[in-house]
């Protein structure tokens, strides 16, 4: 996501912020510094607070990441935007029960910390001797250890609250979504929870008008962006769905085979080749495991390079069937047979074709209805 700045790595996940992030610590900087009038006292002690919904921030999007690690899911990294992090988990298709287990994970972990506090804050209004739980708010007011904690308490009491709205990218939306597929199928379940999100963006942008808030737009314009990517996916995993894998392939005479010199291998650039046998798939030649052995090339034969252990698909399997298998292999290639007989190599640049197939014929009123259907405006 841009040109992030990379914080710190957990477990192989990299945490890092966008550049957009310094908005919130200027904010932090003019509201405790300026208008809450508390000047250098004031800046360090809104910095603290914005550290304290960092923490709880990662803490929310890290708890996605470890079940989804669990489940056995690629995750990539956290991004912290001012308005809340984005974790970027490689979604392989998964059942509803299990899409429910990780989004639910965020909002659980901030309503344990929470409930963790509670009896500090109890703690807090008894020592201060407030009478109603009301004036507690008081406290907030204030730049000092207990007016941290209940900031603390509040920032995640919060985080699971609007994480838990049933829209559209919320957590509750996606809890939401899998609970209609089990009825409708992810699709059509997926343009419902979006139209509800953008309901809630349509709201927060006038309750941003009728309050004179900048914020509350912000978080509008944020979700109706990922909305909008995420119909997007949700139509595009559809259509993956409906072509044959023979459509987008790159056909090749016969692949090599295991006893040919390396470099003849080679001819015409380093790239992966299947390697065959009378037409059956016996392994393949990665350029990975190439490279490096390009100097002494003329000595080596495909054999002794080749890796073994093959997986072929079938013209017939679905583009999406097929990129699913190179995702959770986290192989960039897959020989297609037809009838177990090699026909050619389907790659992660083919994929770009497929995109293009999906496209084409499509005059710009037809793609701007493919636009609005995608963002679950229009009924079918
Ligand atoms: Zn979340």
């Amino acid at each position: 996501m841009g040109k992030s700045l990379r914080l710190t790595r957990i477990r192989n996940i990299d945490v890092k912020a966008h550049p957009t992030f310094l908005l919130a610590l200027l904010w932090v900087i003019y509201y405790w510094g300026y208008a809450a009038g508390h000047g250098v006292q004031g800046v360090l002690f809104g910095v603290f607070i914005l550290i304290a919904a960092f923490v709880s921030v990662v803490g929310h999007e890290l708890a996605h990441c470890f079940v989804a690690l669990r489940l056995g899911l690629k995750v990539h990294d956290i991004t912290l935007l001012p308005i809340g992090g984005v974790a970027r988990i490689e979604y392989v298709s998964l059942t509803p029960r299990q899409e429910i287990a990780i989004a639910l994970a965020g909002p659980f972990l901030n309503l344990m910390v929470a409930g963790l506090l509670s009896p500090v804050i109890i703690g807090i209004l008894v020592v201060r001797d407030f009478g109603d739980a009301l004036s507690a708010f008081l406290v907030l007011q204030e730049t000092g250890f207990s007016a941290l904690i209940v900031h603390l308490w509040l920032v995640n009491v919060l985080l699971a609250l609007f994480n838990l709205l049933p829209a559209f990218p919320m957590d509750g939306g996606r809890v939401m979504r899998a609970g209609f597929s089990m009825i409708w199928g992810r699709l059509q379940a997926t343009k419902v929870a979006v139209l509800l999100g953008q309901g809630l963006a349509i709201s927060l942008l006038l309750g941003g008008i009728l309050l004179r808030d900048v914020s509350l737009p912000m978080v509008a314009a944020f979700i109706l962006i990922a909305a909008y990517v995420e119909a997007r996916m949700v139509h595009l995993e559809n259509a993956m769905r409906t072509l044959p894998v023979g459509q987008f392939v790159l056909w090749d005479l016969g692949g090599v085979q295991p006893d040919s010199p390396l470099n003849y291998a080679l001819r015409g650039g380093v790239r992966d080749v299947a390697v065959t046998v009378n037409g059956t798939v016996v392994g393949m030649l990665w350029q990975e495991a190439v490279h490096p052995l390009l100097n002494s090339a003329s000595k080596l034969r495909v054999r002794d390079v080749m890796d073994t252990d093959v997986l072929t698909m079938d013209v017939d399997d679905s583009v999406y069937d097929v990129h699913r298998q190179m995702l959770t292999t986290g192989r960039p290639a897959i020989p297609i047979t037809e009838n177990g007989i090699y026909r050619g190599i389907f790659t992660t640049d083919r994929l770009i074709h497929v995109y293009r197939y999906l496209q084409s014929g499509k005059s710009p009123r037809e793609r701007y209805r493919g636009f609005v259907e995608a963002l679950g405006l229009a009924g079918r």
